[in-house]
């Protein structure tokens, strides 16, 4: 180690924003040696009484995992979570039908916002370098100076002093106003027409009122309602709908209606009382996508999780991207010594791509989870890429499979679905040809020897796929 790296170690660094991404954060960075400071608006959550958060529970997959194990918690969170192995997909008739997520064995985690965001506060809080400060909410900070100022809650003001600010305030940071005030920043912020909210379905006799290991799906072209499993036993249900058609609903009478016209298997298991009261206990709530760059200023400050990113929540990544970011920036620091004049630069450039990538990846599944879930052609596609990767788990590999079960980057992860599309369907029309003509003629002459006819699948497709 030389001195430069050593002097470094002393620096100040900020975390503004303590929550998920924040507080993991703080222990990235505290476990570097950095002087963290963490400054969250909120009042401690793990002493408050109720908690007001965004959803109720989340579901954690590969990348978020990783995350969790490079400060030591992967097993701890996951031990806390229920594995969810495929989407439950509810008919309008009530049929369910499973479609899994992945391979035997692979699954997504339903986990419990606050508690994970409570026990990654309580992890930063073990680093003796690590200071949190609650009922701080950052008010200003100049670009130049590093100085930020504070407003608690009795009006008063407080200004700190960091060599680096790490904006993980959200989706509408704080932090990132300066940014908008500076030449050469792009910015853009999309809400889309839906809005979510969530509903409660109780336990039946102290058990789950539905198969608990599946992410329930209720696709209705327009608008759909998913629900996760909570270790309490309950399901939290989430309706996501146009806001119009949210307001169009306005008696006890006519939230029964909607639902026995949409999703009559759910009435009886949130219960009809809970439903006519609990669909106007809030309004339904915005979401917004919002995409940036660059994430840095000069040495001084850096944007991750909503902050830089915040996406739609349909691909399940918004918080395992979030999660990543600090794999990637911890991994820049390394390569760079901590020199943050050149780590913060090669952040943007490496982080960017990836980050708008599952922005718009998210905007895509949108449509895809509400609506080509119940298209004929969708599901047989879906099979074909999930029998080609069985055949050839190397070449062909589902795209949510790779955003979901690795690491693979997700600009990268994108441009492999496009050329895996072409190439797929490319085959699909040639092997509809083919079977028709030859398959036939073959079959009459000589009965098939199926691990043959596998092999030169294989090589047909070799070739397809190598030009
Ligand atoms: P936040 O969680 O928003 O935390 C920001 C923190 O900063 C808060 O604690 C806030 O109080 C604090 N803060 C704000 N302003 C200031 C200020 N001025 N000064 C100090 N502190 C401040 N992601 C998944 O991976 N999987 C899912 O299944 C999933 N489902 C979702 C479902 C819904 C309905 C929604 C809305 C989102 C979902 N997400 C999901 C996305 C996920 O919630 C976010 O990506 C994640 O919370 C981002 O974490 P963050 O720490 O960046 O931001």
């Amino acid at each position: 180690e030389d001195s430069t790296s050593r002097s470094t170690k002393k620096k100040v660094v900020a975390v503004v924003g303590g929550g998920l991404v924040g507080a993991l954060n703080a222990c990235f960075l505290a476990k570097r040696g950095f002087d963290v400071e963490v400054f969250e608006t909120r009042e401690d959550i793990r002493k408050a009484q109720i908690v007001r958060g965004r959803s109720i529970n989340l579901a954690l997959s590969h990348r978020g995992r990783q995350a969790l194990r490079h400060v030591g918690m992967e097993e701890k969170i996951v031990s806390q979570g229920i594995p969810m192995h495929a989407r439950m997909i509810h008919s309008l008739s009530g049929k369910q039908s499973p479609i899994p997520y992945g391979k035997k064995g692979q699954y997504i985690l339903s986990v419990d916002r606050a508690n994970l965001n409570k026990q990654l506060l309580s992890e930063a809080d073990t680093y003796p370098n690590t200071k949190l400060n609650f009922d701080h909410k950052l008010h200003d900070w100049s670009a130049e100076t590093g100085m930020m100022t504070f407003v608690r809650p009795d009006g008063s003001k407080v200004q700190l002093k960091a060599d680096l600010i790490v904006g993980c305030d959200g989706a509408f940071s704080a932090t990132r106003k300066q940014f908008l005030r500076r030449s050469r920043f792009n910015y853009s912020q999309t809400y889309i027409p839906h809005g979510y909210m969530e509903l409660t379905m109780p336990p039946v006799n102290g058990e789950f009122a539905m198969k608990p290991n599946y992410l329930h799906i209720w696709p209705r072209n327009t608008f759909m309602m998913i629900a996760l499993p909570n270790l309490d036993k309950t399901f939290t249900c989430t309706l996501f709908m146009p806001f119009e058609d949210f307001e169009k609903i306005a008696t006890g009478d006519e939230v029964i209606e909607f639902f026995q016209k949409y999703f009559p298997d759910a009435i009886p298991l949130i219960g009809e009382e809970a439903l006519r009261r609990d669909y106007f206990r809030l309004p339904a709530q915005a979401m917004v996508s919002v995409k940036c760059s660059p994430y840095h200023i000069h040495d001084k400050c850096v944007l991750m999780g909503d902050a830089a990113h915040a996406v739609v929540p349909f691909y399940g990544q918004g918080m395992n991207a979030g999660f990543e970011d600090c794999i990637v920036f911890d991994e820049v620091l390394d390569r760079f010594s901590e020199d943050l004049g050149a780590v913060l630069p090669e952040y943007s450039r490496v982080r960017v791509p990836d980050d708008h990538a599952i922005a718009d990846l998210a905007m895509y599944n949108y449509i895809e989870m509400r609506a080509h879930v119940n298209s004929k052609w969708f599901l047989f596609r879906k099979h074909v890429d999930n029998v080609l990767h069985f055949l050839m788990p190397k070449t062909i590999i589902p795209l949510y499979t790779m955003v979901t079960f690795t690491r693979t980057r997700y600009h990268e992860a994108v441009q492999r679905w496009h050329w895996q599309n072409k190439v797929v369907n490319r085959g699909l029309l040639l092997s509809a040809t083919g079977a028709a003509v030859g398959g036939s003629y073959l079959l009459l002459k000589n009965p098939p020897d199926v691990n043959k006819l596998l092999l030169s699948v294989e090589k047909i497709w070799t070739r397809l796929v190598t030009k």
